[in-house]
Protein backbone atom coordinates (compact mmCIF):
# COMPACT_ATOMS: atom_id res chain seq x y z
CA UNK A 1 0.00 0.00 0.00
CA UNK A 2 2.59 2.50 0.97
CA UNK A 3 4.87 1.66 -2.08
CA UNK A 4 1.10 1.97 -4.46
CA UNK A 5 1.07 5.61 -2.95
CA UNK A 6 4.93 6.35 -3.34
CA UNK A 7 4.80 5.35 -6.72
CA UNK A 8 1.57 7.35 -7.80
CA UNK A 9 3.46 10.25 -6.25
CA UNK A 10 6.41 9.51 -7.81
CA UNK A 11 4.59 9.21 -11.46
CA UNK A 12 2.31 12.25 -10.69
CA UNK A 13 5.70 14.23 -10.12
CA UNK A 14 7.57 12.87 -13.02
CA UNK A 15 4.52 13.75 -15.05
CA UNK A 16 4.24 17.33 -14.22
CA UNK A 17 7.49 17.74 -14.67
CA UNK A 18 7.27 16.53 -18.21
CA UNK A 19 4.23 18.84 -18.73
CA UNK A 20 6.47 21.75 -17.20
CA UNK A 21 9.22 20.85 -19.88
CA UNK A 22 7.26 20.48 -22.82
CA UNK A 23 5.56 24.05 -21.86
CA UNK A 24 8.89 25.73 -22.00
CA UNK A 25 9.06 25.00 -25.62
CA UNK A 26 6.22 27.88 -26.06
CA UNK A 27 8.72 30.94 -26.01
CA UNK A 28 9.99 28.83 -29.50
CA UNK A 29 6.96 28.46 -30.95
CA UNK A 30 6.36 32.08 -30.83
CA UNK A 31 9.67 33.38 -31.48
CA UNK A 32 9.53 31.36 -34.50
CA UNK A 33 5.80 31.19 -35.13
CA UNK A 34 6.82 32.24 -38.97
CA UNK A 35 7.92 28.52 -39.84
CA UNK A 36 6.78 26.35 -36.85
CA UNK A 37 3.14 25.66 -37.35
CA UNK A 38 0.75 26.76 -34.72
CA UNK A 39 -0.63 22.75 -34.11
CA UNK A 40 3.24 21.46 -33.70
CA UNK A 41 3.74 19.42 -30.31
CA UNK A 42 7.23 20.05 -29.71
CA UNK A 43 7.71 16.82 -27.16
CA UNK A 44 10.54 16.15 -26.08
CA UNK A 45 12.12 17.31 -22.11
CA UNK A 46 14.24 19.99 -21.44
CA UNK A 47 17.89 18.75 -21.97
CA UNK A 48 16.79 19.40 -25.90
CA UNK A 49 16.28 23.11 -25.71
CA UNK A 50 19.82 24.27 -26.61
CA UNK A 51 19.86 21.98 -29.86
CA UNK A 52 16.08 23.35 -30.41
CA UNK A 53 16.77 27.10 -30.39
CA UNK A 54 20.09 26.82 -32.21
CA UNK A 55 18.48 24.32 -35.43
CA UNK A 56 15.93 27.24 -34.95
CA UNK A 57 18.30 30.24 -35.34
CA UNK A 58 19.88 28.14 -37.84
CA UNK A 59 16.37 27.92 -39.61
CA UNK A 60 15.56 31.50 -39.22
CA UNK A 61 19.10 33.21 -40.99
CA UNK A 62 18.36 31.21 -43.85
CA UNK A 63 14.81 31.76 -44.24
CA UNK A 64 16.11 35.41 -43.51
CA UNK A 65 18.73 35.72 -46.35
CA UNK A 66 16.76 33.71 -49.15
CA UNK A 67 12.80 33.74 -50.36
CA UNK A 68 12.65 30.71 -51.91
CA UNK A 69 12.77 29.71 -47.97
CA UNK A 70 9.14 31.20 -47.49
CA UNK A 71 6.89 28.35 -47.48
CA UNK A 72 9.20 26.14 -45.34
CA UNK A 73 7.22 24.63 -42.05
CA UNK A 74 8.04 22.75 -39.26
CA UNK A 75 5.36 20.47 -38.02
CA UNK A 76 6.19 17.89 -35.62
CA UNK A 77 9.27 17.73 -32.85
CA UNK A 78 9.56 14.75 -30.97
CA UNK A 79 11.76 12.32 -29.24
CA UNK A 80 11.44 9.00 -30.75
CA UNK A 81 13.89 5.55 -30.03
CA UNK A 82 15.51 8.06 -27.98
CA UNK A 83 16.53 10.73 -30.06
CA UNK A 84 14.77 13.69 -31.68
CA UNK A 85 12.55 13.66 -34.47
CA UNK A 86 11.58 16.60 -36.54
CA UNK A 87 9.20 16.57 -39.10
CA UNK A 88 9.20 18.92 -41.98
CA UNK A 89 8.36 20.18 -45.52
CA UNK A 90 10.83 20.36 -47.38
CA UNK A 91 13.85 18.78 -49.57
CA UNK A 92 16.19 21.23 -49.28
CA UNK A 93 19.66 19.97 -49.25
CA UNK A 94 20.57 23.22 -46.63
CA UNK A 95 17.49 22.42 -44.80
CA UNK A 96 18.23 18.98 -44.31
CA UNK A 97 21.72 19.13 -43.49
CA UNK A 98 21.11 21.75 -40.80
CA UNK A 99 18.07 18.92 -39.66
CA UNK A 100 20.13 16.17 -39.59
CA UNK A 101 22.99 17.60 -37.65
CA UNK A 102 20.29 18.60 -35.15
CA UNK A 103 19.44 15.53 -35.28
CA UNK A 104 22.95 13.57 -35.04
CA UNK A 105 23.74 16.19 -32.24
CA UNK A 106 20.64 14.38 -30.15
CA UNK A 107 22.53 11.17 -30.29
CA UNK A 108 25.09 12.83 -27.11
CA UNK A 109 23.12 14.98 -25.61
CA UNK A 110 21.13 13.81 -22.64
CA UNK A 111 17.58 15.09 -23.04
CA UNK A 112 17.00 15.51 -19.36
CA UNK A 113 20.04 17.93 -18.88
CA UNK A 114 21.79 18.82 -21.71
CA UNK A 115 25.08 17.26 -20.95
CA UNK A 116 26.78 14.71 -22.73
CA UNK A 117 24.82 11.65 -23.04
CA UNK A 118 24.53 8.07 -24.26
CA UNK A 119 21.47 6.45 -25.70
CA UNK A 120 19.52 4.07 -22.77
CA UNK A 121 17.43 2.31 -22.59
CA UNK A 122 14.65 0.98 -19.58
CA UNK A 123 12.48 -2.45 -18.72
CA UNK A 124 9.88 -0.41 -16.78
CA UNK A 125 8.29 1.57 -19.68
CA UNK A 126 6.26 -0.14 -22.60
CA UNK A 127 8.43 -0.83 -25.82
CA UNK A 128 7.81 2.04 -27.43
CA UNK A 129 9.13 4.76 -24.75
CA UNK A 130 11.81 2.40 -23.65
CA UNK A 131 14.96 4.82 -25.02
CA UNK A 132 16.02 7.58 -23.88
CA UNK A 133 19.51 9.63 -24.06
CA UNK A 134 20.76 10.72 -20.93
CA UNK A 135 24.31 11.45 -18.69
CA UNK A 136 25.14 8.73 -16.13
CA UNK A 137 23.69 10.70 -13.44
CA UNK A 138 19.93 10.73 -15.12
CA UNK A 139 20.53 7.52 -16.40
CA UNK A 140 20.98 6.23 -12.86
CA UNK A 141 18.17 8.51 -11.28
CA UNK A 142 15.85 6.94 -13.47
CA UNK A 143 17.25 3.52 -13.78
CA UNK A 144 18.49 3.38 -17.57
CA UNK A 145 21.05 0.90 -18.56
CA UNK A 146 23.43 1.73 -21.41
CA UNK A 147 22.93 0.34 -25.39
CA UNK A 148 24.54 0.34 -27.96
CA UNK A 149 22.25 -0.78 -30.74
CA UNK A 150 23.39 2.49 -32.53
CA UNK A 151 26.51 1.88 -33.64
CA UNK A 152 27.54 3.36 -36.78
CA UNK A 153 24.54 5.79 -36.98
CA UNK A 154 26.65 8.77 -35.51
CA UNK A 155 26.83 7.22 -31.97
CA UNK A 156 30.37 7.32 -30.71
ZN1 LIG B 1 21.48 14.50 -17.66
Amino acid sequence: MIWGGFLASLFFCLYLLHVMSTLGFSHLKQKYSHFITPDCQIDCDHGWSRLLEDLCAAINLLMSSDPIYVNFRISSIKQKFGVLMIEYNSSDELIQEIIDFTHTLSYNTCEICGQEGKLHASLRWSKWSSYKTLCNTHAVRFRYYEINLMKGKGVK
